[in-house]
């Protein structure tokens, strides 16, 4: 049995607590690693570490820093094949989407490598006589980030990528179910010349992410996951004193009007709500047609393609997407699948009892596809996270509008036509923080900011982009002047009050 190391101080460190978890192979069902659960004092002796190197680090200039996210990007690109296989073999998404999760991860790394110009502060000379006045973003010290399952590379990523560079150390605790990839993240930014210490990688459950909300010397937590513990997070955090950004789960619509390319949009929901088989923040489970007659239409082109979707094995190049990460949570889609059918939603296509042939105890599920779903149903408000597409029919397009709006959670959304007017009003009005028009996915560049709104996200700042540098920096403004005579002589006046 293969044990998965912390990484603490620039080496693999077996966990001391006596409490594992295991780590499965989604495609088979069984278990195929264990993971240590980092006690409050493993978490205090990684911290210790990063708080004793990060003073140096800090004072290392932004471009020697840069330079080793340069390294970092040309290590991944080396080890992509590796990564991905085990990324496929932990998550249970297929190669391509694992490639496709390091690959933003790493996109975020290259948006880190223009630090030193990121990191330029504001000057203005002559504010007051002889009084100039500059700012500094400096980094807050050591950092946390706590990240879900289903993007084992890019979210880690998202975090430590612009923390480090900003001149901050790292504290990664990844989900306790893929925990591999981000350990080998942590040795090959070592490779790259990252100093040890810098970044090290505890796992853990509630029991590390209480420790990192409680240690006095940890000053910012980032987390993604689900919301409820989103909200926990935000709120023990915050209480803590720290500045917190905690992205929470999604339901995402994509409105589809009469006049939208009907054949783009068969192709883009079946890639978006079945892909790495639903278990996307940013996937789209609602799909709302405007009227009846785009309602059929719809219907009619995309049931030959679910029917030709069929799970398969991660690691298979003609798998279309695997298996889901647990047997609880492939427990849980299937629940919400049968509370669609008890509130009365139409279930035309039913993904539930599939199997595979020689690996009947994957945890596949089949493809799902319901019709008549109302804004009413629990099954609707509620994230499924699952390959289950749920069919809002409006009337019209106020109506449709309105879906997404009112929802619950607001992380992305997508609107498909032809009109620009009617998009760009859409796109304005819209409660969700990332809208795709005719986009099926609007996960923003790394030099953009991904971030949702309502409960898909608490705190104030979003992810990656000029947003995450702000997030993993404190900012410093100076006044001031130089006397030219004696300093005592010399009367401090504050500019705006001359
Ligand atoms: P999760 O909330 O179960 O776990 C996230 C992290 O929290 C993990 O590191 C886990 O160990 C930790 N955790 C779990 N239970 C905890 C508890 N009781 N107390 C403290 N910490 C706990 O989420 P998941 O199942 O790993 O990931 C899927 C969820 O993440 C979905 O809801 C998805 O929408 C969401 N997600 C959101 C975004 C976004 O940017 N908004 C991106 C990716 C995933």
């Amino acid at each position: 049995m293969r044990d998965i190391p912390h990484y603490i101080n620039g080496a693999r460190v077996s966990g001391a607590s006596g409490r594992q978890g295991d780590v499965f192979d989604p495609n088979t069902g069984a278990v195929q690693a264990r993971v240590p659960l980092a006690s409050a004092a493993e978490l205090a002796r990684a911290v210790e570490t990063a708080k004793a190197v990060q003073p140096a680090w800090a004072a290392t200039n932004p471009q020697r820093r840069a330079r080793v996210m340069f390294r970092f990007k040309e290590l991944i690109e080396r080890d992509m094949d590796d990564l991905a296989h085990l990324l496929a073999t932990e998550h249970g998404k297929v190669v391509a989407d694992a490639k496709g999760d390091i690959q933003r991860g790493l996109e975020v790394i290259e948006f880190a490598c223009g630090i030193p110009h990121l990191l330029k502060g504001e000057y203005t000379e002559g504010a007051g006589p002889g009084i100039d006045v500059y700012s500094m973003r400096q980094p807050l010290g050591v950092v946390a980030g706590i990240t879900p399952f289903n993007f084992p590379a890019m979210i880690p990523m998202w975090m430590f990528g612009v923390a480090i560079a900003c001149g901050n150390a790292f504290i990664l605790k990844p989900s306790e179910k893929d925990p591999s990839v981000p350990v080998r993240l942590a040795e090959l930014m070592s490779e790259a010349g990252l100093p040890d210490g810098v970044l090290n990688v505890v796992h853990g459950d509630k029991e590390a992410v209480d420790a990192i909300l409680h240690h006095p010397d940890i000053k910012a937590v980032s987390f993604v996951g689900s919301s409820d513990i989103a909200q926990y997070v935000y709120v023990t955090g915050a209480q803590n004193g720290k500045r917190v950004q905690a992205m929470g789960g999604a339901k995402n619509h994509a409105i589809i009007l009469p006049d939208a390319d009907l054949d783009q949009v068969a192709r883009d929901l079946i890639g978006s709500a079945y892909g790495s088989a639903g278990e996307r923040c940013m996937a789209l489970p609602v799909a709302v047609p405007v009227g009846d007659k785009t309602a059929d239409a719809l219907i009619a082109k995309i049931l030959p393609e679910i029917e030709k979707l069929v799970p398969g094995v991660s690691t298979d190049p003609d798998a279309v997407y695997g298996p889901v990460v647990s047997a609880a949570h492939k427990a849980r889609v299937e629940g919400y699948i049968q509370m669609g059918v008890d509130e009365g939603a139409e279930l035309i296509v039913d993904g539930r009892g599939f199997t595979l042939q020689g690996h009947e105890d994957g945890f596949f599920i089949g493809p799902s596809l319901f019709d008549r779903v109302r804004a009413d149903m629990r099954s609707y408000q509620e994230e499924i996270f699952g390959p289950v597409l749920q069919i809002v029919r409006a009337k019209d397009l106020e109506e449709a509008a309105r879906l997404p709006s009112d929802h619950p959670y607001g992380n992305g959304v997508a609107i498909f036509t032809r009109n620009g007017l009617a998009a760009r009003e859409f796109a304005s009005k819209v409660n969700v923080g990332m809208v795709g028009v005719n986009v099926p996915i609007p996960v923003p560049v790394a030099y953009h900011t991904f971030g949702g709104w309502k409960r898909s996200a608490f705190g104030d700042t979003n992810q990656h982009g000029m947003e995450g540098v702000r997030f993993f920096t404190k900012i410093k403004t100076v006044t001031q002047r130089w006397p030219s005579g004696e300093v005592s002589d010399q009367a401090f006046v504050i500019p705006t009050m001359q």
